[in-house]
Parts: C-alpha cells; structure tokens; sequence
C-alpha cells in the first residue's frame, strides 16, 4: 500500500470584519483518496454505508492505515468477512479496515493442533487446511465464511458452548497492533487484561495480526446426528439439560407462530464425535470433499436459484405454513432418527442455501439475539414470543442454544439459554419492530440476561450498562485509553451504544 503523505496543513489569513483587519487560524485536512470510497453494508443489508477502504497485506500496511487515519481526523472501523448482522464493521464516512488479504497460515502442527494465522483466514479456509490431519476447529459459527479475526473480536460461540465455551477459550495466544503502534503478544500469562478484554472486544483495542488456536482432535470426518422434535419451551429446555453432560453439540429451532400450548415447539439435534476406531474409513470421510456442501438440492435443483423460489413465502402467512410444514415432517417422518452427517454439513446449516438473505430485500433483516439464565429461559421466551405475536411481528426464524459463563471482560454468554429470532425489515414494520425490540431488552434485563454486538441492531447505551456492569466498562475503557488514546478505532456500532 502506498503511503499518505501527512495531510493535515495549517495556515493563517488576513480577514476583513467590520473595518477591522483579524488573524485567524485555518486547521484543514486534506481530503482522503476518493477511489477508496466504497459501499460497505451490514450483513442484514439493514445499514448502508459509504467509507474509504483500506485493504493491507500486512501488519505494517495495518499501522500506516492507523497513521492515515489520524492525520486525516479520521477514525477506522476493522473489518473481517464483514458477517456482523448489524453495524459492528461499518464505519460511515470513515475508514473501514479489511483484513481479508491477511489470510495466511503462519504455523502448523498437525501433531499437536496448535495453528497461528492472519486474522483474515476464513473458518473455511482454517477447517479446510486442518481437517485431513485430523483437527477441526473446536468452536464454529453458523456460517464458515467469518474471519478468524472477527471471530475473535466477537468472542463467537457454536453449537456446543455449554460444553466447549466460546472460541476465546481455545486462543493460546494473539499479537495486538494497537493504534498507538504497540504490538502487544497477549496469553492467559502475557498481558492477561487485555488477552481477556481484546477477545469481545468488538475491535475497540487494537488489531489482531496473528493469532494462535488450539484446534480439536477428531478421528472421523463424520458426526452422529440424532433428531427428535419437542412440543414447547418446558420440553426442550429438560431435554436439554438432561443432554448436556454427554452431547457434545446441541441445537434448537424453535416455529416462533405456534401458540397456547405448543408455543415454543421445535426440532433438537444432537450431534456426538465418533471415537477413535469407530469410523471404519476415516482418511476418506476426513477428506475436503466428503465435506463439502452439496452445490444441488436432492440432486437436481440448483442451490443458487432458491431464495427466489423462497421469496414468495417470505410474509407472516408464507412462513408460517413452512415453519408448520417444517415441524410437521420433522415431528412424524424425521423424528427420533440418527443419521451421520459430515462437520461442515452439521455446523454450516445457514451456508446451504446461498445468499438466503436476499429473501429479506429490499428491507433486510435483524437478528435479535438475548442470552437468559437457566432459571428464567423458559418464562422469558415464552413472553419474548407472546410480545412478538401480540404485535403481529413474528420471527420467520429462531434457533435455541445452551451456554455456559466464561470469563471475558464483555461476554455475552451466561449459565442458560440463548434464543436467536430472525425479523425481517419493512416499511411497514420497521417503527413497531424497534418498539419491539425495546420491550424485549426491557424483559432481558429484568430477566439478568446479555446481548451480543454480533447480532445487535437495537442495542441503546443505557441497555449495555445495565447488563455490562459500569466497573466492568470502566476497566474497558481504560484499557481503551492507554492502546488508542486518540480513539481512532470507532465503529458505526461502538458510537451508536457508547457515543465514542
Ligand atoms: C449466517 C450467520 C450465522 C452466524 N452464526 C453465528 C453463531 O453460530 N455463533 C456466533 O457467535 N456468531 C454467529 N454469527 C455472527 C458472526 O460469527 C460474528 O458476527 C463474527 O464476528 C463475524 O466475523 P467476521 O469476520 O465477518 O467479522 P466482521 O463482522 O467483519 O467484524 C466483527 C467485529 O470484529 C472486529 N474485527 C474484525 N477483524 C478484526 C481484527 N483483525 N482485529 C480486531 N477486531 C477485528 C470488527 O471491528 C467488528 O467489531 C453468524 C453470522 C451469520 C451471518
């Protein structure tokens, strides 16, 4: 990347006023490369905006966007596989730092399963290179296509976080670039302070330019998937609870349009690791091409043309009858059977149809996303939904996970239950759906529960408080001070919760 030249000039006029001749002091910033404007959207496509973009290949390329920024009067927002649902990686009129081209692989021991890598390599391209030597990364997201930057930045968590944790738990170590220009090597016994605060840190401390994973042992490329459906949110949760202890992955979805006493009706699936010895083939069905995703549906239909088909059921009666359609088959002909299913199979559900999303245009999505402890996870859903159906704005999707605590400055995880409701954005809704959310945060509050800047759309100041703690922030933000004391890292999401 070239460099800028410093551009902030200074200069003194003569200016006339009233008769009288004054001095003043003109401080101007030149104005960054117009080519590097670029539209840059939210993943839910529910915030556009405009930013110069930056994308560096390596740590240095990273300071001198930082060194740009500050002699522009800029700020920089980082950005990886941009997989936010919200604005968690937009910077509006800002710079917006990409860090895809920092995809490497910096070390690897198929021996131990310790990997390094730029914090622009993909959950694909890290599964892909590891899993013919047997490892497979130990947390992953619904979709292979975030960084693992990002996913570090958001502490992200998978299918199994009541057994595995979030993906934090599984960094051995990271180098930090902060603003200030440090690079700060952070482990549980290097700077622990900021290991803990920068992994959840949502971007805010620095950037991520290596980092070290401990990925999993697996002796097969193939999970043990059993199915069963539950009737409301009292069954799932005492299925789930009393699966906790052996699954080893456990995952809901929940038909948010069922009422009364199925309200809270679902589908689990439970997946297990096959021992060592268990799988007769394992250098087959460990290779990258027993893995991948059919590009076909039962064969013949192109993956790519179906959200279009989908389109036309994307309103409340439409998904309604494939939510029923979708418990009806799952609750008679798909119920209480165990199949095998390949890891990117099982993990990357939401990655089987492409660019599902453009079901949502032209208003988009948001996922509302809140974590509530065990005790309270049943009454509070079941009123979340109740709210959701009494104003007519039902969740075309939601997805139940177990969590358990961790100890990350801003986790959003707790010892209990997170459900995932997918809203779709319109004209006509969108006023009554930030209403909605406002009632929801009320009830997650009152209920102990989090959130997650991942998902979040709806978030105010006052909310994250409330859940964060303020020493909590305070600790956060002094931190913040000392690695970018001139608040250079600021996103759309970090100025609309916190006003930075
Ligand atoms: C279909 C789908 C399914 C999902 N499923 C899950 C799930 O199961 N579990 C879950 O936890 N999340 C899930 N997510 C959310 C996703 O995992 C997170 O939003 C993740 O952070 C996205 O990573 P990204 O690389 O796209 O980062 P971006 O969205 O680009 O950025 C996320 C944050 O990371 C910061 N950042 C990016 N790179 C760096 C870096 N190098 N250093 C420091 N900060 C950086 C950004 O500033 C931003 O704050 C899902 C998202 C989608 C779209």
């Amino acid at each position: 990347m070239s460099a800028e030249s410093p551009v902030a000039t200074r200069s003194v006029k003569q200016v006339e006023v009233l008769g009288a001749s004054l001095e003043v002091k003109t401080f101007s910033f030149k104005s960054l490369p117009l080519d590097r404007l670029e539209r840059v959207d939210s993943w839910g496509m529910n915030e556009t905006t405009l930013a110069y973009v930056y994308r560096p290949s390596t740590a240095d390329g990273i300071l001198e966007v930082f060194q740009t920024a500050k002699a522009h009067g800029r700020t920089v927002g980082l950005r990886g596989g941009g997989r936010s649902y919200g604005d968690a990686s937009l910077a509006a009129e800002n710079i917006t730092l990409d860090l895809t081209r920092m995809n490497q692989i910096l070390a690897w021991s198929p021996e131990t399963g310790v990997i390094k890598v730029e914090p622009g390599l993909t959950l694909r391209q890290l599964w892909q290179y590891c899993i013919e030597d047997g490892w497979w990364p130990p947390v992953v997201s619904g979709t292979m296509f975030v960084t693992i930057g990002g996913a570090a930045a958001m502490n992200f968590h998978g299918k199994n976080n009541f057994k595995m944790g979030p993906i934090g738990d599984h960094i051995v170590e990271f180098e930090l670039l902060t603003p200030a220009g440090l690079r700060r090597v952070c482990s549980r016994s290097q700077n622990p302070k900021l290991f803990h605060a920068a992994i959840g840190g949502f971007g805010m401390l620095g950037c991520f330019v290596s980092i070290t994973l401990q990925m999993k042992k697996v002796y097969s490329g193939n999970l043990s998937v059993y199915a069963f459906s539950t009737a409301n949110f009292s069954e799932i949760i005492r299925e789930f609870e009393s699966r906790k202890v052996s699954a080893d992955y456990l995952v809901g979805w929940i038909d948010c349009f069922a009422r009364g006493k199925s309200l809270g009706r679902g589908l689990v699936h439970e997946a297990n690791y096959l021992h060592a010895g268990e799988d007769p083939r394992p250098s087959q069905t460990l290779r990258v091409v027993n893995q991948e995703l059919p590009e076909t549906l039962f064969g013949v239909i192109p993956k790519s043309i179906m959200w279009r088909c989908m389109k036309p059921l994307a309103n409340n009666a439409g998904m309604r009858l494939l939510n029923w359609a979708k418990f009806t088959a799952s609750s008679t002909i798909g119920n209480h059977k165990r199949v095998l299913q390949s890891h990117a199979g099982f993990a990357f559900l939401l990655d089987y149809v492409p660019d599902w999303k453009f079901v949502y245009k032209p208003g988009g999505l948001i996922q509302y996303q809140s974590f509530i402890p065990a005790e309270n996870a049943e009454k509070c859903f079941t009123q979340q939904i109740e709210i959701c159906q009494n104003a007519s704005i039902i969740p075309f999707l939601g997805v139940f996970k177990r969590h358990k605590r961790d100890n990350f400055t801003l986790t959003h995880s707790v010892d209990g239950y997170s459900l995932a409701l997918d809203f779709p954005i319109t004209t006509w809704n969108k006023e009554n759906l930030w209403k909605l959310t406002n009632r929801l945060n009320s009830l997650v509050l009152e209920n102990g529960g989090r959130f997650y800047f991942a998902k979040d759309s709806t978030l105010d100041r006052k909310t994250a408080e409330t859940y964060l703690g303020k020493q909590v922030l305070e600790d956060f933000w002094k931190l913040k001070e000392q690695c970018d004391p001139d608040g250079i890292l600021k996103t759309d999401l970090s100025q609309r919760i916190f006003g930075l």
